[in-house]
């Protein structure tokens, strides 16, 4: 009685295998639409050194605002496109948004980076960096402001060749970032020869390290790690303050997380920023002082 209890209740609470796909051909097929008709939006989410708070850059996440599912995160639909060929089309539309922002902030004397997300079918995309160093040229910015962040796992599922893909972006200047770092099994001799400039620790173990040591001893053996291999170290999921406080005695560079802000969309962004930071002008650079 008590087992048929709890089936029919997961009955109520789950969406049925038939509804996860509808949904998920729904937005399959209809995601190209959904490109053309502007449901597709890019929102930025603040990092932040931890030294000295100043505001280092953006990440770009991707939302679709959906007629009939409202905002669908990109944890489902991505995935779902990932096997279609729509991919390369997210990306095209992710970093021509970027890139255009990038451009716009430089005319108003404001120097900002941004961290673009890629999928591993992106990277190995034919001839993709080559689109990448076309999308800088359009838009005239300077790559160093560009970094793309790809998971530990996609990197790791055919090295052979990923690395010379990664080697040509890293010698178009932009900068590279192992995402979700720690969840996968990367080998660590083979990350020593990986082109990156950053790994991010993953947010699972940064949103429990007031409360588990075991995920505080590893978010200190990964800063260790990452410095001693001469990385850059970021922290995502930073919610509370005393995460940020234990991650800047931990010498760890830079954090993002709710705490600082969530992803906001642009208007709301740059909301935030006039709001949180002093801007000093000077002809060369300008520099953004987190109040
Ligand atoms: P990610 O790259 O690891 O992005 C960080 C995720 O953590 C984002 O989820 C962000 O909203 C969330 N987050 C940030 N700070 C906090 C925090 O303090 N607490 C909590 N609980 N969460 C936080 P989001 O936006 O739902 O994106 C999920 C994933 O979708 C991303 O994970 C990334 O892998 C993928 N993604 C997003 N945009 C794109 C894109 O343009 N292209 C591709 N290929 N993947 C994308
Ligand atoms: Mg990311
Ligand atoms: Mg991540
Ligand atoms: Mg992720």
């Amino acid at each position: 009685m008590a087992a048929r209890t709890r089936q029919d209740s997961l009955q109520i609470y789950r969406p049925s295998m038939g509804e996860v796909y509808r949904r998920r051909f729904q937005l399959v097929t209809q995601f190209r639409q959904a490109i053309e008709q502007g449901r597709i939006v890019v929102h930025y989410q603040p990092k932040i050194g931890l030294a000295d708070r100043q505001l280092i850059g953006v990440e770009a996440l991707v939302r679709w605002m959906h007629p009939e599912f409202g905002l669908v995160s990109p944890a489902e639909f991505v995935e779902a496109i990932e096997a279609t060929g729509s991919i390369d089309i997210l990306l095209e539309h992710v970093l021509d948004t970027v890139l255009r922002q990038l451009a716009e902030w430089a005319a108003q004397g404001v120097r900002i980076a941004a961290a673009v997300n890629l999928s591993v079918r992106n990277l190995m995309a034919v001839g993709f960096p080559g689109k990448v160093n076309d999308a800088l040229r359009k838009h005239g910015v300077d790559p160093a402001l560009l970094t793309f962040e790809i998971t530990e796992s996609s990197v790791m599922e055919d090295p052979e060749h990923s690395l010379p893909v990664l080697n040509r972006l890293h010698a178009l200047g932009v900068g590279l970032s192992v995402d979700d770092f720690g969840t996968g099994y990367s080998s660590l001799a083979y990350l020593r020869r990986l082109p990156i400039d950053e790994i991010k620790i993953d947010r699972s173990f940064v949103m429990s390290m007031g409360s588990d040591l075991g995920d505080l001893a590893i978010v200190r053996a990964i800063v260790d790690l990452g410095h001693s291999l001469g990385l850059r170290v970021v922290a995502e999921g930073v919610e509370e303050e005393a995460a940020r406080d234990a991650l800047r005695d931990m010498h760890c560079d830079q954090a993002q997380g709710y705490l600082i802000s969530r992803p906001l969309p642009l208007d709301r962004f740059e909301a935030w920023l006039a709001s949180r930071t002093v801007t000093i002008y000077d002809p060369d650079s300008s520099v953004h002082v987190l109040r």
